[in-house]
Order: structure tokens, then C-alpha cells, then sequence
């Protein structure tokens, strides 16, 4: 078995935490390959190194002295050196690196906070460092050579005995040019070290234990989702609820390896395993996980004999496009449809395309919906048994909330709905009760990779 280990900053951010990432490293010889996050807040208004490197670059941009923002960063990293009792001259280093700092790059800069944290990580943990610009291999254009890096990730992992620990977020094109992943990217180092190293599971260790099937903020205490499908999380992730960064699921994915979601303060905790699809359990929960968000506006259309107008939809879709609005959903009717978009994004031209739509189409009616709040219940079990729109529906009509649009995903994995935003909360408790309480014993596992 391999599998890959990637710690987040949280899971990094001082010695006692890198304490906890050599016990579940050492606890399993699978764990062969680490990537790591650059140290992340060690309480709430802490700051992420990768932010003060940020300010850093910016300070630099505006001429600004950032000597001490510099100290600043190397006392962190030196502290955590010093109480774990590792060798390694970080200081040195870091008084080196501050030195010539002028002539680095920005994204050079950035990535220094996962190379140092990676860089004492390897010291601690007595394994191999691997740096990430000699095997993470970028296009210009900013995508990921896979091919090349598939190589130089096999051969490195040889050359050094099948062990490594490897900064996550960044890589370089092919003349050395440092570059890096979106933030948060270090998830997507990880799940390309998992793809090319052919690895069973990849394990993605971070503060919570796992996905929650409902947003903590709104639902006290949600049920942790212990097995969900790459749609299934697709869909909640898209409407909120997210732990990992969006792309780092697609390496993975395309080659059918799992990634297991845990908890780095809470080894022992299952955490959520994220596959492909999951097997078929009678026995298991009807709805995976709600989330949701604000905000969103629907303008609704309405001709008479729509239906039987080639082309009409499409002239509709035509002017949100011009404008450059993404559009979100369109539930339709038989002579009518909605087109949701988010609100946001329309602000300075809604009037405008209304106008258009009225000019260009001539509906009978038009109206549009403001502050409304999307809520996608998501369950891949929802399709195979009946009535459990009819149940949501129920639950919350008898709550008095008005359900202003309704619309189901394509592979019926989730039913989306419109309700005001003033509802959006007390909607998402409803189903919540409806759904979940009512079934809340935890069902045993089976054949989870643990
Ligand atoms: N350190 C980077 C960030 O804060 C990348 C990561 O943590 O994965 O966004």
C-alpha cells in the first residue's frame, strides 16, 4: 500500500503540531510520501506565513522597508526549529534568503514558507527532501506538465529510497522559473504526487474531521460525512461547504484514487473518504449533505408556445453571455424558464439585460427574483428512492418557508432550491431535522481504507 500524506498550515503551524504529523506518520510505514503546507495560523488572528510573504512582496513593491516583517518570519520558523531540536541552520538560511531579496520573484518569495516548513519537517521526520521545483513541472501558462512531472516525481522518489517529504503550492516550468498553484494549492500537490506515484489513498490531514454534512455555523453539531462521491462533493464544495481546494480532486479522480479526508488533532477520528462512487448500502443515509448560499437572482421568462420556438432559450442565454454573466441554473417550464445568476455579478447590469431580453425576445411576462438563496441537498441515494422531494417540500412548507425555484441536478444527486434569502437559514435547520436527525444512528463502515 501507498499512500500520501499531505499536512495543511494548521497542521504545521508550530512544533507541537509537527509533534502530531511524525506520530501519524511514524504510525503508518505506508506513509511514504509527505507534502506540506507552509505553517498556517497557530490560533484565529494568527497570520499564515503565506500571507506574510505576501506582505512581504507588496512591501517590497512599494518600497517599503520589510526587514522586520522579514524577522518576523524567520523567528517562526527558528522556534519551531529550536524546540524540536533540529539541526538544520535555518537561520542561516533564512538571513540568506532575506539578503538577496530584492532579486527574487514574487511567487519565488512566496513559495519560501512550505520550502523552510518542508525543509525542517524532512530534519524531523529524518526522511528525504525533495524539492518541489525539481519535479512539479509547470507549462507557461501556468497547468501542470503531468507527463514530465510523472517522470521526474518516479525517478526522484528511486533515487531516494522511496521516502520524501515535498513542499506543497509550487513548482517550476521546465528553466526554473518558480511558479505557483491557486491558494490553498498545496492539496493539489498532493493529489499529483498521489496520481504519479501510483499511490492507493490519498490522505489529506487537516483541522477538521472530515466533511460535515451541514454548515456548524447554522446546524449545531452536523453529522461528519464518513464515505461520499466525487459528485456528490463536487456539488456540496461548489455550494460552500468546502476542505479541500476545488482542483485537487481531478488528478486523483481521473485514475480512481480515494482521498481521505482527517483530522491531524484527531488522528483517531474515521474523517471522510472521497471515491469515485461508493458502494451500494441499503442501510445507507439518504442524503449525504445541504449547503448553500446567498445572494443569487433568478429572472424568470414566459411566452406562450416557448415550447415550440427553436432557438429561444438559446437568444435568451445569448444576452446573459454578452454581458459576461455565468449562469448558474435554468430550471425550466413548458413555456416558461428561469435563468439564476449570482447577484453579484450582476449588479451594474441587470436593467440592461433585461431590456435586451425584452427587445431581442418579446415575452409575454418577465420578472425577476432578488436575494434569493440557493440550498442543494445532495444524496446519491435521493434518485433511487421515491418521494424525497416530497418530503423536503412537506417540511418546508410546513415551516411556512416559500420555495421560490426548484431544480434538480442532471444525475439526480441533488435537488436545488430557491427560498429567500431572510429563510435561508431556518430552511437549511428544516431539512436538516427532517433528514438527518431523524436517521442519526452512524452506520458501520465497510471496506474503508482507514
Ligand atoms: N500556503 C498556501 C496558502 O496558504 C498553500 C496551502 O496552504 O496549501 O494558500
Amino acid at each position: 500500500m501507498i499512500k500520501v500524506a499531505k499536512f495543511g498550515g494548521s497542521s504545521v503551524a508550530d512544533a507541537g503540531q509537527f509533534k502530531k504529523v511524525r506520530d501519524i506518520v511514524r504510525a503508518d510505514p505506508d506513509r511514504q510520501y509527505v507534502v506540506v503546507s507552509a505553517s498556517g495560523k497557530r490560533f484565529s488572528d494568527d497570520n499564515k506565513i503565506t500571507d506574510l510573504l505576501l506582505l512581504v512582496n507588496a512591501h517590497i513593491a512599494y518600497h517599503v522597508d520589510c526587514s522586520s516583517l522579514l524577522k518576523d518570519i524567520q523567528d517562526r520558523f527558528a522556534e519551531i526549529a529550536r524546540e524540536l531540536g533540529v539541526k538544520y541552520p535555518i537561520e542561516a538560511k533564512f538571513e540568506e534568503f532575506s539578503s538577496v531579496i530584492k532579486s527574487l520573484s514574487p511567487e519565488y518569495i512566496v513559495s519560501r514558507g512550505e520550502w523552510f516548513t518542508a525543509r525542517i519537517m524532512a530534519e524531523y521526520l529524518g526522511l528525504p527532501f525533495l524539492d518541489a521545483a525539481d519535479v512539479i513541472v509547470f507549462h507557461h501558462d501556468g497547468s501542470v506538465d503531468m507527463e514530465r512531472t510523472q517522470i521526474r516525481l518516479r525517478e526522484a522518489s528511486v533515487q531516494l529510497g522511496g521516502r520524501f517529504v515535498l513542499p506543497g503550492f509550487y513548482g517550476a516550468t521546465v528553466d526554473g522559473t518558480i511558479k505557483l498553484f491557486k491558494r490553498g494549492g498545496g492539496d493539489i500537490t498532493g493529489a499529483i504526487v498521489a496520481r504519479c506515484l501510483d499511490a492507493n489513498v490519498y490522505e489529506n490531514w487537516t483541522d477538521v474531521s472530515g466533511f460535515l454534512s451541514a454548515d456548524p455555523r447554522i446546524v449545531d453539531d452536523p453529522r461528519t460525512i464518513h464515505r461520499i462521491t466525487f459528485d456528490e462533493m463536487r456539488e456540496l464544495s461548489y455550494m460552500g461547504a468546502s476542505v479541500l481546494q476545488e482542483e485537487a480532486i481531478f488528478p486523483v479522480r481521473e485514475v480512481g484514487i480515494p482521498i481521505q479526508i482527517k483530522n491531524t488533532n484527531m488522528p483517531e477520528k474515521r474523517g471522510t473518504i472521497i471515491r469515485e462512487s461508493a458502494e451500494d448500502n441499503e442501510r445507507e443515509h439518504l442524503i449525504t449533505g445541504i449547503a448553500g448560499r446567498k445572494n443569487f437572482m433568478a429572472v424568470h421568462i414566459q411566452k406562450a408556445h416557448m415550447s415550440d420556438k427553436v432557438g429561444f432559450l438559446r437568444r435568451a442565454l445569448t444576452i446573459f453571455e454578452r454581458y459576461g454573466v455565468s449562469i448558474e441554473h435554468v430550471p425550466t417550464g413548458v413555456d416558461s424558464f428561469g435563468v439564476v445568476v449570482n447577484g453579484a455579478d450582476v449588479r451594474e447590469t441587470i436593467y440592461s439585460i433585461v431590456n435586451d431580453l425584452q427587445q431581442e425576445l418579446k415575452p409575454d411576462v418577465i420578472n425577476v427574483v432578488d436575494q434569493l438563496a440557493l440550498i442543494s441537498v445532495v444524496g446519491r441515494n435521493m434518485n433511487r428512492r421515491a418521494g424525497t422531494s416530497g418530503r423536503i417540500f412537506g417540511a418546508l412548507g410546513e415551516a411556512g418557508i416559500n420555495i421560490r425555484m426548484i431544480t434538480q441536478s442532471s444525475q439526480e444527486i441533488s435537488i436545488i432550491m430557491g427560498v429567500n434569502n431572510s429563510d435561508f437559514e431556518r430552511a437549511i435547520k428544516v431539512i436538516y431535522q427532517t433528514f438527518v436527525d431523524s436517521e442519526m444512528v452512524d452506520m458501520p463502515s465497510r471496506g474503508e481504507v482507514q
